[in-house]
């Protein structure tokens, strides 16, 4: 039978407990932790004061899981704690690890010279930073700060704060021969991602199939319009995980849209791509976030023409070509309008998927008529193709916007596979 790691993450820094910088760091490791079958079973965040440190750290040690991730307080400075504690808390004295020395001082020179100022000054917090551990493993720098494993009955990692030096040195953490027999004990997953379907029904659907009876492990989670199942499951009860994700296929049907950790921008880019198909935008109420999640998957620049933030109902009318006479007679938000939007972009940028948008993202200026939450979306393409989309959004406008803008990916997405085959 397979037995899970368990692991555990502590967050250090007291700019997330002031609530001015938001914790990254652990969804990120959490996201990887589970993706291993390890399983997470705390997160603890302490500010930078080193007896609450080392009062965390020492809590779970005790608690006995096999890997303990630290993020943070690895800078050149003596306020910088953490390998010093983590030393101390698993028995073992602080040494100057010369090839890292090496590797650090060759980092501050370039910066020393970029920045003009004697290389000298950086060399105590290059010192510094290169004491590690007796017997730990070293993980090169991505900023200045080396990562560290410590190994053991439970092993210690210890990484960097900026996220992207964490994500980085993480990265190379998985591969080290220690971690990777850490987390060998794989889980299989499957993931399912579920478009505009109550989180109840899926949860009543799971229940129905006879939910974790069977040695899986199922999360069920609603973000926003989709609802997002995974289930995991040891070797011994691939037959049981994959019934239950076969299941929930069957049920839902075309309401599944993704087997995989894809966003639905990811897949819209991807479905363009493989078509050879173009698309813009002409958004209003969600101002160009249609355009911007688009532009955050890489390789969008093949598929993506451009996009209109047209707020104002003369640019709706000058930049994207909507009759003035259709505003007044529909309304700005209207399902008019919105295909108007989605033409207009379609034939003003030249592109095959046009993207129109427009609504009442609140808090003001609803009317009975047309309330707060109220949306329409239209998307057109090739061959006089197109999916329209009336909703009203509950919750604040940042709820209204985002939703608004996930709709009118799926929307695209709808439209895409509609398309015949080869055009
Ligand atoms: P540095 O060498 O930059 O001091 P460090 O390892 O000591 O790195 P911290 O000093 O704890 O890390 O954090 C540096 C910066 O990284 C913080 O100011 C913050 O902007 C960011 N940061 C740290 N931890 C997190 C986190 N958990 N989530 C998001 N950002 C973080």
């Amino acid at each position: 039978v397979t037995v899970r790691r368990t692991a555990a993450i502590l967050v250090t820094g007291s700019e997330i407990l002031l609530g001015r910088t938001q914790d990254r760091n652990s969804g990120t490791l959490a996201r990887s932790l589970d993706a291993h079958g390890v399983r997470l079973e705390r997160i603890v965040t302490v500010d930078d004061r080193e007896e609450h440190l080392r009062a965390a750290l020492d809590g779970l040690l005790a608690e006995g899981h096999d890997l303990i991730i630290t993020s943070g307080g690895l800078g050149p400075t003596h306020d910088d704690r953490t390998v010093a504690i983590v030393a101390e808390a698993t028995g073992r004295a602080l040494v100057l690890d010369e090839p890292v020395l090496a590797e650090i001082t060759a980092i501050v020179t370039g910066y020393a010279a970029q920045r003009g100022v004697p290389v000298e000054r950086l060399l105590p917090g290059a010192i510094k930073q290169s004491m590690v551990p007796a017997g730990a493993h070293v993980l090169s720098p991505a900023g200045t700060a080396p990562g560290v494993i410590v190994p053991g009955a439970t092993t210690v990692v210890v990484l960097p704060g900026p996220p992207t030096e964490l994500a980085e040195v993480w990265a190379a953490a998985l591969v080290h021969p220690v971690l990777a027999d850490l987390i060998s004990a794989q889980l299989e997953r499957r993931i399912l991602r579920i478009w505009s379907t109550p989180e109840s029904t899926v949860a009543r659907a799971f229940e129905a199939l006879g939910g974790d009876d069977h040695g899986t492990e199922t999360s069920i989670c609603a973000t926003r319009l989709e609802v997002e199942v995974v289930v995991r499951f040891p070797p011994e009860a691939r037959v049981a995980g994959n019934r239950l994700a076969d299941g929930l296929v069957e049920e839902f049907g075309a309401a599944v849209y993704a087997e995989d950790d894809l966003t639905i921008e990811a897949r819209v880019v991807a479905a363009l791509c493989e078509r050879g198909l173009t698309s813009g935008t002409a958004e209003s109420c969600t101002a160009g976030m249609i355009a911007a999640r688009l532009g955050n998957v890489p390789g969008a620049s093949a598929t993506l023409r451009g996009g209109f933030v047209a707020y104002a109902n003369d640019v709706k009318t000058a930049q994207v070509g909507v009759p003035a006479e259709l505003i007044e007679r529909h309304g700005a938000v209207s399902a008019e309008v919105a295909r108007a939007l989605a033409e207009g972009v379609r034939e003003r940028l030249g592109c095959d998927v046009g993207i129109g948008v427009t609504g009442v993202a609140g808090p003001g200026g609803g009317s009975e008529a047309k309330p707060v939450g109220l949306v329409h979306i239209a998307v057109v393409g090739p061959h006089g193709l197109g999916e329209a989309l009336e909703r009203r959004f509950p919750g604040d406008r940042e709820a209204v916007r985002t939703n608004t803008a996930t709709a009118a990916l799926h929307l695209v997405r709808l439209l895409l596979q509609r398309l015949p085959a080869g055009a």
